[in-house]
């Protein structure tokens, strides 16, 4: 549940953000990123800066931001770099599902440390045989006692080697049809006080093209026993829907990203087209590089709206289903075009290293895939169009 927050508050708050971003977030981007090493300092002051309990309620420690405001920090974030908004985007989509379904003593037992970042985390629900299609996963999760006991394989799960907590689908019923109804969702705590992965636990790095310095791993569970106090909401069953029900806070959270690369593609795409000279001139007098930049303005500001739109609603608590998708499949699609076209604009040099361009370029395909692919959006959105226009 979303705190009030006044216009001042938030022009305090991006002011903030801002002064953060800009100081400490973009002068790394490009080491960390180039040596794909975890940004540890950037997390301490993420916890200072009580980014880990953002979108929390106040009720159990967090700053309860409402997703208009939140969407504008993370586009801020992502603008000079995007990877590092993973940190505290999946730790927050996790707390969204204890948030949401949890029982009252489970949310006042985990949120108040997740809003610390003393627990942090994501989520686990991608497997290598199912992705768009979760309810084919394989996981299980077999009662046992006071326990459940947990095999099975997730793949590709960000904040898994670097973080402490996770939020993991499983099937407590492999026979149950229709399949949703055989899914729980499981608090997990992945390592001891010490930070010592759990007997029962393997978490091993993936290799990515981009969203670099940031865990992205294999994680396996071998007969790893989890306390049934940690099964979320107490009963066996809407692990699916539970998952998929903080799918639009994730939406509108990637759109954001989306959007704050196609912002830093622009910025960066402006300043060079004013810096590189040919034929005479700087490249930004000449009108093939004019129609780049104002194609790629115009979908940023349409980006934004999008965001906007699906984010209002989301805070007023009306249904954003199709909004949301709206703002994922457009905003995260211009990033990709926006990255591409700065890379025209550098021309030979987006090749080098030494520009951020290349960057922007490897982490953008990502906002297509994530949180649903955009054919998935695309289908979401048609689904939604035709419920809310029946003949
Ligand atoms: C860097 C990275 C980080 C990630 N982090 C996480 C994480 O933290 N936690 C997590 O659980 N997952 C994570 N994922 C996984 C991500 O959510 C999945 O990759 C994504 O949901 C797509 O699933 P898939 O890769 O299995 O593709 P598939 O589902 O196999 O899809 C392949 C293609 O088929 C299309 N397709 C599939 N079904 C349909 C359909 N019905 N109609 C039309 N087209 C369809 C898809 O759109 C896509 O184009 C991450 C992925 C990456 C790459």
């Amino acid at each position: 549940m979303s705190e009030i927050y006044s216009k001042e508050d938030e022009l305090a708050i991006l002011d903030m953000i801002g002064k953060w971003v800009d100081n400490e977030v973009a002068p790394i981007a490009k080491e960390y990123d180039q040596a794909d090493k975890y940004p540890h300092d950037l997390v301490t002051q993420m916890k200072e800066l009580g980014l880990f309990g953002a979108t929390i309620g106040a009720d159990y420690g967090g700053m309860g931001l409402p997703a208009s405001i939140y969407a504008k920090i993370v586009i801020k974030v992502a603008s000079a770099w995007m990877a590092p908004g993973g940190i505290f985007n999946s730790h927050l989509i996790q707390a969204s599902a204890i948030e949401r379904c949890g029982t009252e003593e489970q949310k006042q037992r985990i949120l108040p440390r997740m809003a610390t970042g003393e627990l942090r985390g994501g989520i686990a629900l991608t497997e290598p045989n199912a992705g768009s299609d979760l309810q084919a996963i394989l996981t299980t999760a077999k009662r046992d006692g006071d326990d459940y006991i947990l095999n099975g394989a997730k793949t590709w799960i960000t904040n898994s080697m670097n973080g402490n907590s996770l939020a993991v689908l499983v099937k407590t019923d492999t026979e149950m049809q229709p399949r949703h109804k055989g899914t729980s969702l499981f608090f997990v705590e992945t390592k001891d006080s010490e930070g010592n992965v759990l007997l029962g636990i393997e978490i091993t790095k993936m290799k990515k093209m981009g969203y670099k310095a940031i865990d992205t791993c294999e994680v396996v569970f071998n007969n790893f026993r989890v306390s049934a106090e940690n099964l979320i909401g107490g009963k066996e069953g809407s692990g699916f829907l539970q998952a998929i029900g903080g799918l639009e806070l994730g939406r509108i959270n990637v759109a954001a990203r989306g959007a704050g690369i196609a912002q830093g593609a622009l910025d960066l795409s402006v300043r060079y087209a004013q810096e590189r000279e040919a034929f005479g001139k700087s490249i930004s007098n000449h009108q093939a590089i004019q129609l780049k930049l104002g194609e790629m303005a115009a979908k940023v500001e349409a980006s934004r709206l999008l965001i906007e739109q699906a984010a209002q609603k989301y805070d007023a608590e009306e249904r954003c289903d199709m909004e949301a998708g709206m703002a994922k499949y457009f905003a995260s699609e211009t990033g990709v075009y926006c990255a591409q076209e700065g890379m025209r604009i550098f021309g030979g040099y987006s090749y080098s290293v030494e520009y951020d361009i290349e960057r922007f370029y490897r982490d953008a395909m990502l906002m297509c895939i994530g949180e649903g692919t955009n054919e998935m959006q695309r289908i979401i959105i048609a689904k939604q169009l035709i419920e809310r226009n029946k003949i």
